[in-house]
């Protein structure tokens, strides 16, 4: 065919072709045809065809469905049939995001699976973080979010063979579009990535949970400075001695809170049962709600929950008993009350009686005909008024005793109700040097012996006794041995550790619990002590008296139990004693 020169020959040409071709005569067709005769290509005015055309040739054909629309499309593009096409495209959409819908089902519920699962060396803290990690990186891109949780969920599984790899297989899925995990991170590039991801944990998600042990934070902290310096093998080394250190003080910090919650919980308990007992007076309550108010205003300790588990119990136990002992004063007060209403009503009984009588006599004196028969009348008046006079006296005496008994039994009440008040606060110490009692001490030395099996400490015992406190007695008096007391269990107080117990053990013994210490280091501590009391003198009337003890101390071993470590404290005092007195002896 040859090419007419000018468009009006074209379009002649092209009329004639549809008629001669029997093509009808549609503005597409008359368009097609006009450019197939002049040998031009249309100017973009052939959509949709062609672009539809390529982008169904363009899809992915990897998968039976995928093929299937492909062939759908250009069978649509070929027919013209641009409805077709719409259609099977739009089906074609639907059905995929209806299966990217069962898609995030199946991962949501693969997620709480593994999220139960137990991965050997993959902590539920662990998993959280990771997943926290995900989470804030991808929030804002479901795609991005699926795509990553798969990556996660992988690496959790995979946790149990390859642990070490986890935090690389999350990173990396995090970093990647694709829902399958790239191959393409060189080792440097991981082991970098894996370093900062644990530097990044250390100083978040650890030291943020620290935050009652600023020491352990602190140490958090610096390890994830030194994992971003370490470069060489002796500097990873010299890390990973220290976080195993730093690991096994986080086991310990983790027993010791469990077992801190589980005191709390004890406590709290004891509490309620106490306070539900003990309702009918508030004051009662008192020094248990004291005893939890110090509790809350210090930071918490194993110690101090012990001793106010401790303190409750005693003021519970001589609660109850002094409370028997007020409701006993009370019911005899009761019972002569009511014993003594009775005698009343008796003797009103035998008053109206003897009105009744008088009456009688009264009505007998006035019909009275002669003098023989007054007097026996008068008789018998004199009889009735001595006997009412016996009643009232018998009366006026018993009335005397009672009153005398329900005094005695008020002051007893109210003897007994002070102690009950005082008993809320005085039962866990010794009363005249507020040091832990004997039975104070065996709780504690229980408590220090275990937390120091626990942790592997030492633990140091002393016992001391003051010299020559007899003659301090004889010649200054009990009282002024009293005081010399309190002084010494005052002074050991601010001089000692909070965390040192002071016991009262006997009369001028005391014992001195000293955890976390040895035996070099508490010799020190009780010769400190000495140096104390001869700096801080104890006044007696403006006298300075000057107090020494003789100390023994000892340090505990594996076979010993409170008693066998208080023998030889004691042994070790007892040679203090003989080699002089005012001395300190360690064995
Ligand atoms: P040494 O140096 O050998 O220990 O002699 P000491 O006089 O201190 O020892 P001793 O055991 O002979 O006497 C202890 C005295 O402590 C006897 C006792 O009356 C007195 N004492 C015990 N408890 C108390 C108390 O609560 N108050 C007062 N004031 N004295 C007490
Ligand atoms: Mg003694
Ligand atoms: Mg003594």
């Amino acid at each position: 065919m040859s090419s007419p020169a000018t468009p009006f020959e074209i379009a002649r040409d092209t009329l004639k072709q549809l008629a001669q071709r029997r093509i009808a005569p549609t503005p597409d067709n008359y368009q097609t045809l006009y450019h197939e005769i002049a040998g031009t290509k249309p100017s973009g005015t052939d959509f949709p065809e062609r672009q539809l055309r390529s982008l169904a040739a363009a899809l992915p054909k990897s998968s039976p469905d995928q093929l299937r629309l492909a062939r759908q499309l250009d069978e649509a593009v070929k027919a013209a049939n641009w409805e077709a096409y719409q259609n099977h495209l739009t089906g074609f959409i639907n059905g995929l995001a209806e299966t990217q819908k069962l898609a995030w089902g199946e991962l949501i519920g693969d997620l709480m699976r593994q999220w139960q699962a137990r991965h050997p060396g993959l902590t539920p803290a662990r998993k959280r973080d990771s997943l926290e990690h995900v989470l804030a990186g991808s929030a804002s891109n479901s795609d991005n979010l699926f795509s990553r949780l798969q990556g996660l969920l992988r690496a959790w599984g995979q946790g149990s063979e390859n642990e070490g790899n986890l935090a690389v297989d999350t990173e990396e899925t995090a970093k990647t579009d694709s829902p399958e995990p790239t191959v393409a991170a060189s080792e440097p590039q991981l082991l970098n990535e894996i370093r900062e991801l644990f530097a990044f944990t250390l100083e978040t998600a650890i030291a943020s949970q620290l935050a009652d042990s600023p020491q352990l934070a602190e140490d958090a902290r610096t390890l994830a400075a030194d994992v971003r310096r370490a470069r060489r093998v002796d500097e990873t080394q010299a890390f990973l001695a220290r976080l195993k250190r730093f690991a096994f003080k986080l086991e310990l910090l983790a027993e010791d809170q469990q077992e801190l919650r589980k005191s709390l919980l004890g406590l709290m308990r004891l509490l309620v049962e106490n306070i539900t007992e003990l309702i009918t007076d508030d004051r009662w309550l008192q020094g248990q709600i004291e005893v939890v108010r110090e509790i809350i205003d210090k930071p918490l300790s194993q110690r101090s929950i012990d001793d106010a588990e401790r303190r409750l119990k005693e003021v519970l136990f001589k609660q109850s008993q002094l409370k028997a002992s007020l409701l006993d004063a009370r019911e005899a007060i009761k019972q002569m009350l009511a014993g003594f209403v009775d005698h009343l009503a008796d003797f009103a009984g035998a008053t109206s009686d003897y009105h009744d009588k008088i009456e009688g006599f009264a009505a007998k004196i006035s019909s009275a005909d002669d003098v023989s028969q007054l007097e026996s009348v008068l008789a018998e008046v004199m009889r009735e008024t001595r006997n009412i006079q016996i009643n009232a006296l018998r009366s006026h005496d018993e009335l005397r005793q009672t009153e005398q008994k329900v005094k005695e039994a008020e002051a007893r009440i109210h003897e007994l109700e002070h102690e009950l008040a005082r008993t809320s606060i005085l039962v866990r110490h010794d009363q005249l040097t507020g040091a832990l009692n004997r039975h104070g001490l065996e709780d504690m030395f229980d408590k220090e012996i275990a937390r120091a099996r626990r942790h592997e400490t030492v633990l140091c015992v002393a016992l001391l006794d003051i010299d020559n406190f007899k003659k301090l007695n004889d010649s200054l008096g009990h009282d002024a041995g009293d005081q010399a007391l309190i002084h010494l269990a005052n002074t050991c107080r601010t001089t000692l550790r909070p965390q040192d117990t002071v016991a009262r053990y006997g009369g001028e013994e005391f014992v001195i619990l000293l955890p976390e210490t040895h035996i070099e280091d508490a010799t020190m501590v009780l010769t400190r002590l000495q140096r104390e009391l001869t700096k801080n003198f104890f006044l007696h009337d403006n006298e300075k008296v000057l107090i020494t003890f003789s100390a023994g101390v000892t340090q505990m071993t594996e076979q010993d139990n409170p008693t066998s470590v208080i023998k030889r404290a004691d042994e070790a005092m007892y040679k203090a004693k003989q080699t002089g007195k005012n001395r300190v002896v360690s064995q």
